[in-house]
């Protein structure tokens, strides 16, 4: 398997190759020349998720994407990441039934109580297998409104040769974010908290990444979604859901994916690409309806920092889907050079493309699946309400905006999944705000915002968070 970049790099690279780079040289995401096919192995790998479970599954598929890891390196990653004591149950994505034709499939159960552990569990052991393979080391730098940090850092903390240098905007996470983050005193996670919002954090990080002697003089490394590593292990739990929600091999299902960048939903569409019975990929979004607006019209038009709204599920609020260009590049027929003429030319010049008058706009939907939908925050209190007192459920808000749009596009006889992308007590002020009471907390998360702290303060200054860095960079 080779992989290529979407806006048409000669290179073609393997996976370990891809593993621990950002984008492409180009500025074009990576991708494999070609997704492999199951359509005649569907059998086989239903067996293997009911008599072997999760990892096993995860090698499964993994493994067609991989050829320079030995499968059987490749099988004990696996089976090391999703455990039952990581994840919190045998199945590792568990389905349950909320109501007629509509399940939610909980992908919140690792350590920090969202979905994006599910890939960054796997992506800190195949770090730190390839770092030791190579005898190289890493600092990860990267900025987070909250949900990516801290998956990065539960998943890189006491990893050899890895170090995480997390910027955050200060007081912006939540209480139990904070929490979450800020009580890891591992010595290789390093917290900084800037004076700023979150769009300070990102520009700093681009401003030392863009300074090419430090980036390779302390090995700076990236986690974000556009790492192709992180979508791989998000497709493995498509499969799980679809094998748990049927029990032949000819019935479809549909997908809901509370949508932000994109990387969530793109591993449904790779699944699918693959020969995964999917009727349906539904795009939930927030107010911030960058994605909705392009699967309604065909225009994609990229918000500035004062139109990105800051809502009650936030991390959905994007003024630009990083993965995005991936869909574009399969829905374009893979043409490179318009995929490049969109994203590097048109956005930069004029911050949107649209493609409502492109004959392959009508095929995001007839040929690859894809609807869509928004949900605003009393759309999300509602639901939330609404679960909790028909079904005794309570979800988060992310999940809310999910089961929103899932119900208004329920097919007769196709199961409809909607992926639980975090739990309620990550965003306790907004279920408190539903319900008249705060979310239960699981067990093992008492007494969290007690805990002693470690992070760093400092100013949205480039210059003070190279220096930390320089300074804790060979510890
Ligand atoms: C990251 C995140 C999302 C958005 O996922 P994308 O892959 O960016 O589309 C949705 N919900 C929660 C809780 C998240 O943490």
């Amino acid at each position: 398997m080779r992989y290529l970049s979407t806006r048409g790099h000669a290179d073609r690279k393997r996976f370990c190759e891809i593993l621990l780079e950002g984008l492409a040289p180009d500025g074009g995401l990576y991708l494999p020349e070609s997704y492999p096919q199951i359509a005649g192995r569907l059998a086989e790998l239903r067996q293997v998720w009911a008599t072997r479970g999760y990892a096993d599954l995860a090698f499964e598929i993994l493994k067609l994407y991989i050829d320079d890891i030995p499968e059987a390196d490749l099988l004990a990653l696996c089976r090391k990441t999703y455990t039952q004591e990581v994840f919190g149950s045998p199945e590792i994505a568990p389905l349950r039934r909320l109501e007629d034709g509509v399940y939610l499939q909980a992908l919140s159960n690792g350590p920090t109580l969202a979905f994006k552990d599910m890939a960054m569990q796997l992506l800190g052991n195949l770090f730190e297998y390839e770092l030791a393979r190579r005898g190289e080391e890493l600092n990860i730098l990267g900025a987070t409104s909250g949900d990516t940090g801290s998956a990065a850092e539960y998943a890189m903390r006491g990893k050899k040769g890895v170090r995480v240098f997390m910027t955050s905007p200060k007081g912006r996470m939540s209480p139990f974010q904070q929490a979450q983050m800020f009580s890891l005193l591992d010595e290789n996670i390093h917290n900084i908290a800037i004076d700023g919002v979150f769009d300070d954090c990102q520009d700093i990080v681009k401003a030392v990444s863009n300074d090419l002697e430090f980036k390779r003089r302390y090995k700076i490394g990236t986690v974000n979604s556009i790492n192709w590593a992180r979508l791989l292990a998000q497709v493995v739990y498509y499969f799980a859901g679809y094998f748990q929600a049927t029990t032949r091999d000819e019935q479809q299902v549909a997908f809901t994916v509370p949508s932000g960048n994109f990387g969530n939903i793109c591993a449904g569409h790779v699944a699918r690409m693959m020969g995964l019975p999917v009727a349906r990929l539904v795009v939930a979004t927030n107010e911030n309806d960058v994605l909705d607006e392009f699967f309604r019209t065909g225009m994609y038009r990229v918000r500035v920092g004062a139109d990105t709204h800051e809502t009650s599920s936030p991390s959905m609020d994007i003024s630009k889907a990083s993965n995005f260009e991936r869909f574009v590049f399969d829905l374009l027929g893979r043409d490179a050079a318009k995929t490049k003429a969109l994203f590097s030319d048109a956005l930069s010049a004029q911050g949107f493309f649209d493609l409502g008058q492109h004959p392959a706009f009508a095929e995001a939907k007839t040929r690859y699946g894809f609807a869509s939908g928004k949900s605003t925050h009393l759309n999300r209190l509602a639901t939330i309400r609404d679960t909790h007192q028909r079904f005794g459920e309570v979800i988060d808000t992310h999940t809310a905006d999910g089961v929103k749009v899932a119900r208004e596009q329920l097919q007769p006889g196709v199961p409809m999944l909607v992926l639980e992308t975090a739990l309620p007590i990550k965003f306790a002020a907004t279920i408190e705000e539903a319900l008249g009471q705060p979310p239960a907390r699981p067990p093992g998360f008492e007494g969290l915002e007690a805990k002693p702290r470690k992070v760093r303060v400092m100013p949205a200054d480039v210059a003070q968070v190279k220096a930390y860095i320089t300074e804790h960079a060979a510890d």
